[in-house]
């Protein structure tokens, strides 16, 4: 399965693409989480990166193109891959049609996570990580367990949150007439428990 999802921050995506990538056994390829890593480890690419990701912008896509045609060579991507927070402009989206099409791998499926504006700010800004399992909670829906040592995103601050949506409004929105141009855009709702969302996804895709 070659599966693109997309949905604005905090719409869910990262959640769902690391159940999907179990129920499908393909990898998910994270952007978000690839340069995160960079900037942690403070690589070239971090530190090229780390400006525009604190204060909410997407990185330049020549940065991103790279990134992601290096991982889409690595061996467990042979057999398929769910991207995540890829593409979220047009030219990334056309320079992926053109990776793809180089190895005669066409993408499968798009599916578009939809939540409304208000919702997705309040889940950022109560949304913390686990430090040692990155595993995502919400501080009211979805309690971490005493004693979790957690992060809450610099991206995730209310104010930065707004400028990332924006963003998303003005640049990643025009994704969803691309992608239903070509036949391969599908939406769900993604208002619900996490594992709900789920099984709207396999059956937009298919395969429950
Ligand atoms: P995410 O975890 O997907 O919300 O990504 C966090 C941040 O990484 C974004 O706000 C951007 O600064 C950067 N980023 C991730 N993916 C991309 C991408 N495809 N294009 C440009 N910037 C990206």
């Amino acid at each position: 399965m070659r599966l693109v999802l997309l949905g604005p921050p905090a719409s869910g995506k990262g959640t769902q693409a690391s159940v999907l990538t179990e129920k499908l056994n393909v990898p998910q390829i994270s952007t978000g989480d690839m340069l995160r890593a960079a900037r942690k480890a403070g690589t070239e690419l971090g530190k090229q990166a780390e400006g525009f990701m604190n204060a909410g912008k997407l990185v330049p896509d020549e940065v991103v193109i790279g990134l992601v045609d290096e991982r889409l060579e690595q061996d467990d991507a042979k057999d398929g891959f769910i991207l995540d927070g890829f593409p979220r402009t047009v030219p990334q989206a056309e320079a992926l049609a053109n990776l793809l099409e180089k190895k005669s791998t066409p993408l499968q499926a798009v599916v578009q996570i939809d939540v409304d504006r208000d919702l997705l700010v309040e889940r950022a800004t109560l949304r913390r990580t686990d430090k040692e399992t990155g595993q995502i909670y919400h501080l009211i829906y979805n309690p971490p367990p005493a004693g979790a040592e957690l992060v809450h995103r610099v991206d995730d601050q209310e104010e930065t949150v707004k400028k990332r949506l924006d963003q998303y409004d003005s640049m990643t929105a025009a994704l969803l007439p691309y992608y239903s141009s070509k036949d391969l855009l599908k939406r769900v709702d993604g208002v619900g428990k996490p594992n709900e969302i789920t099984e709207r996804l396999l059956v937009a895709l298919g395969v429950n």
